[in-house]
């Protein structure tokens, strides 16, 4: 089908008279009702679809501009996607937020009502899918012509609930009502194979018989861009089973069950996203997961070539494929089976091709978090990539063995092929060898990379290895989940521009001398305490809102709680500073110590809730499923932001910049892109503690770290540990505080003490209002950096090579 088809229409009505006609047209069109019947669900469709209509239109036009141009592409893989909700997002890029809400009003709907059926789809699990959400934005908003590939999960991310303290999970059905949002496409669908056997053909190709075959069924949602014409796409892929899996014989013969046996068990591949954020569950099923992403999205990928290019040299000139994390690395050795198999190229052209075509981004440092499949498994379900990947190993290794000759503990270590305890195939090893760029997400992060985790790789390929630092979009977390301090923000820069150009902030500096203009600043933070409506507006609001993992430390927070409490026991009456400490994060299911210390919290919030000698000074409160919406609701409202992983341990953090871009000052340690954060924003205006990476390494090394030494010598560290031992707080939580006192994998006890003495910095800064207002206004001011629009423009110079294109009317 021609693209251009599209093109010529007529533009949908820009007032609100227009828009109004245009959801009674919908609804009665589309939702085959009127005002007077339409339940609020009719009534939210509709809303939706009238405004997906504006961007369809953009959307056309974007296709036909990109078909014209046939620009290189960026196809974004990545396993998650963490996109927010949809509604509001999409009224504000389409210009029709304000016209929206008039038209619903004049028909007599509530619009507050009718947007709150908007729901978020939870397709990740924290940092590393809302980033892919940031950059997608930012591509489109730079029109940069890209697609982001993933996988249409039934189930998102589980919702938390607290049962007694405890974290429970309910399934999230995001689906349940439908989704307005998205394009199904089945003509696009993709078949997928698994399993099976390998043979040689007479020309001695190699084929690969499958033993299962699915259906990957494609739809996608839009991705706009801010102030710009431009609407992209993000693919999602859902799994079907083929024709032939329902049994019609079983089920004329009653047997309901085994008739849908195959087509269910097919369905299974895109039915759940793993709750976990760090390690691997080791589960079949997740590598089926990602092979069908893969697999489908490089289908789709060559078909969109295809439509403008037949010369295979020229794919990688016109698609450069970056590769979120290892959970996609599968499309390495699946674009060489395709190239050499299917296409008959040589090996050795493939290869070219394929390396010039991927980039990799990395997200972790913690060792048990780069992935590694049994080679039983992965020869079990993928027995073609299993051969390819020798054949690429062994290639590998002999360059290596060339260049370190003799050298075979660097050859061990570099093989993609781990040999012991197990064999299993190391996909960061994998992804490095497979592609033309490594970057990691911050300064640090990058550095450590190539200095340790990768250090071989860098020693043999030095000028593959960046930095591209993580940004956020300025759109969702300031724009749209603080509109009163933009406006504060527009009013006081006489022009809403820095929305796209975040750089412009800095020309709020200025401002700190200016008194009402500070008031304002104060009077914005104090609102969006009351519309979090969490705590006293006038209290420290002090926030850790994150993924609960011990290297994040939320017990180091928690300490912190508890000696406060402690010392307000211990000397009642004194004049001490309000503050609200507020958690809100989700623990893996399986992770059994993160949910000892989220049910611990909530033990410590419940028994200073119960003390009325306390409790007028300290408040611990922990809204539970912590996703983008909650986010969005709590940024605006934090004073301080806790960012106290152990140093070397963070890849970069997202919420860090969230947070300072909306006005909080952190309290740090010199991890991820905190480092970045302080170098900006200024050593006054960032509250430093703790051990940095040499210091932690050392402490470590060699196994001589003692906590007990720390709680012996301590005695406030001791009596917060003994209370928690001793059960003062509900008897629950002992499992934390023995965690602590034997391994303390994560130091929290070696940085306690500076933590506290940190902390107590902050109260003395916190009683100089003026003070901390300028700190604040200076957090914001020189924050633009961390736009996820500079984080793109970097990727495009530094690694993709990509242009923008224009699209016009
Ligand atoms: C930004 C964000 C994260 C990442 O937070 P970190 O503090 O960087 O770990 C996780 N989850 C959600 C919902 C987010 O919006």
């Amino acid at each position: 089908m021609d693209v251009r088809n599209g093109m010529g229409l007529r533009p949908l009505g820009t007032s609100a008279a227009e828009f109004e006609q245009d959801l009674l047209s919908n609804l009665y069109y589309r939702r085959g009702t009127t005002v007077e019947s339409a339940s609020t669900q009719d009534a939210y469709e509709t809303l939706a679809l009238t405004v997906r209509d504006r961007l369809a239109e953009r959307r056309v036009r974007t296709a036909a501009a990109h078909y014209a141009a046939n620009p290189r592409w960026v196809y974004y893989l990545s396993a998650e996607y963490l996109l927010g909700k949809q509604l509001e997002q999409n009224m504000l890029y389409s210009g029709t937020d304000r016209i929206a809400r008039v038209a619903m009003k004049q028909l007599g709907l509530d619009p507050d009502e009718v947007e709150g059926l908007d729901i978020e789809p939870g397709l990740g699990n924290g940092g590393l899918g809302r980033l892919a959400a940031c950059l997608l934005d930012a591509m489109a908003t730079l029109d940069i012509p890209a697609v982001g590939y993933g996988i249409r999960y039934d189930l998102g991310i589980f919702k938390q609930a607290f049962k007694d303290g405890a974290q429970v999970e309910k399934p999230d059905d995001w689906t349940y009502q439908g989704n307005p949002w998205e394009f199904p496409a089945p003509d696009d669908q993709q078949t997928v194979f698994f399993y099976g056997h390998t043979e040689r053909d007479e020309n001695g190709r190699t084929q690969w018989i499958p033993g299962e075959i699915v259906l990957g069924e494609p739809s996608h949602m839009l991705v706009p861009g801010h102030g710009t014409d431009t609407v992209n796409i993000v693919r999602l892929w859902r799994a079907r089973g083929s024709e032939s899996s329902f049994d019609l014989s079983r089920f004329s013969a009653g047997q309901y069950a085994e008739a849908v046996d195959e087509a269910v068990h097919a369905e299974n591949i895109s039915k759940v996203l793993y709750p976990d954020d760090s390690t691997e569950l080791g589960r079949e099923l997740r590598l089926k997961q990602q092979y069908f992403l893969v697999s489908c999205s490089l289908r789709d990928i060559i078909r969109r070539f295809r439509l403008r290019n037949t010369d295979w040299a020229e794919f990688p000139k016109k698609t450069v494929i970056q590769l979120n994390d290892t959970h996609p690395t599968l499309a390495i050795p699946e674009l060489m089976r395709l190239l050499v198999d299917e296409e008959g190229l040589g090996w050795d052209l493939a290869w070219a091709l394929t390396k010039q075509t991927f980039a990799y981004t990395c997200h972790t440092l913690l060792p048990e978090a780069l992935e590694t499949w049994p080679v039983h498994m992965f020869e079990r379900l993928l027995p073609r990539h299993l051969e390819i990947v020798y054949e690429i190993n062994e290639r590998f290794l002999a360059e290596v063995r060339d260049r370190f000759p003799g050298d075979v503990d660097r050859l061990r270590r570099m093989s993609i092929i781990q040999e012991e305890p197990e064999r299993r195939v190391r996909m960061a090893n994998l992804a490095v060898v497979g592609t033309q760029a490594v970057n990691g997400v911050a300064e640090l992060h990058s550095q450590l990379l190539a200095e340790t985790t990768l250090r071989d790789f860098a020693d043999l390929w030095p000028t593959k290895f960046h930095n591209v630092t993580n940004g956020i979009s300025p759109r969702r977390f300031i724009k749209l989940a603080n509109p009163t301090l933009s406006s504060l923000i527009t009013e006081g820069l006489g022009s809403d521009a820095w929305i796209n150009d975040l750089d412009q902030l800095t020309g709020l500096e200025r401002l700190t001398g200016d008194a009402a203009f500070r008031e304002k600043w104060r009077a914005v933070k104090r609102a969006n305490k009351v519309r979090l409506g969490l705590g006293d507006p006038d209290s420290l609001t002090d926030v850790m809102i994150k993924r609960f993992h011990e290297y994040k430390r939320q017990q180091l927070n928690l300490l912190h709680i508890i000696t406060l409490y402690q010392r307000i026991k211990a000397s009642p009456g004194r004049a001490y500073a309000p503050r609200t400490v507020l958690f809100a994060g989700k623990a893996a299911p399986a992770y059994h110590a993160a949910k000892h210390i989220i049910r611990l919290i909530n033990a410590v919030a419940a028994v200073i809730d119960a003390d009325p000698a306390v409790s007028p000074y300290l408040k611990v409160v922990f809204p539970p499923n912590y996703n983008v919406t909650l986010g969005s609701l709590i940024i605006p409202a934090a004073d301080l932001s806790e960012q106290i992983s152990l140093a070397g341990k963070e890849a970069s953090g997202t919420g860090n910049m969230k947070l300072a871009l909306n006005g909080a000052l952190t309290i740090g340690t010199l991890d991820g892109a905190n480092i970045e954060i302080r170098d900006r924003v200024g050593a006054d205006n960032f509250f430093l503690f703790g051990l940095d990476t040499p210091a932690a390494l050392e402490l470590r090394h060699g196994g001589a770290y003692q906590p007990r030494a720390f709680y012996e010598q301590d005695e406030e560290l001791r009596s917060a540990l003994d209370a928690i031992l001793d059960g003062k707080f509900l008897g629950v939580g002992r499992e934390v505080a023995e965690s602590l006192l034997g391994r303390d994998e994560y130091l929290t006890l070696a940085d306690y003490r500076s933590y506290i003495d940190c902390q107590e910095q902050v109260e003395k800064a916190w009683a100089d209002t003026e003070q901390w207002t300028t700190s604040s206004i200076l957090n914001t001011a020189r924050s633009g950096f961390f736009s996820a629009d500079r984080t793109v423009r970097d990727y495009a110079a530094g690694i993709w090579h990509v242009s923008p294109v224009q699209v016009t009317r």
